[in-house]
């Protein structure tokens, strides 16, 4: 299911930035993981996002960047779980709903136009 939750949002063009600090790109000292920035965050760009398990991180790129038909089993740990699950949950909350928006925005454009 987050599997999937991911991988739509990556056809909403809302993806998180998993391979690098969302903010100032950096590759290195990843710390922690923000929907409200949305992706990765560097120790030097922290300010006082809460801190998201590695595993959770680790996770996430795992399933942006996994073939679902080649999953046979997974074994997870119930918080990495949850952790994953109420980071995308947030994130939808705030991403897609924009997206949502806007998008109802243009339409509204279009009409007029
Ligand atoms: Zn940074």
């Amino acid at each position: 299911m987050n599997i999937l939750e991911l991988k739509y949002l990556e056809y909403l063009g809302v993806m998180p930035i998993l391979d690098a600090c969302a903010i100032c790109g950096s590759k290195k000292n990843i710390i922690t993981l923000s929907n409200r920035i949305g992706g990765y965050i560097c120790r030097n760009c922290y300010t006082n996002e809460p801190i998201v398990e590695e595993k959770t991180m680790k996770l996430l790129r795992m399933f942006y960047y996994i073939n679902i038909e080649k999953i046979t089993k997974l074994e997870l740990e119930e918080k990495t779980i949850r952790e994953v699950d109420h980071f995308l949950s947030n994130y939808y909350d705030s991403y897609t709903g924009l997206y949502l928006k806007s998008k109802k925005f243009i339409e509204k454009l279009n009409e007029v136009g």
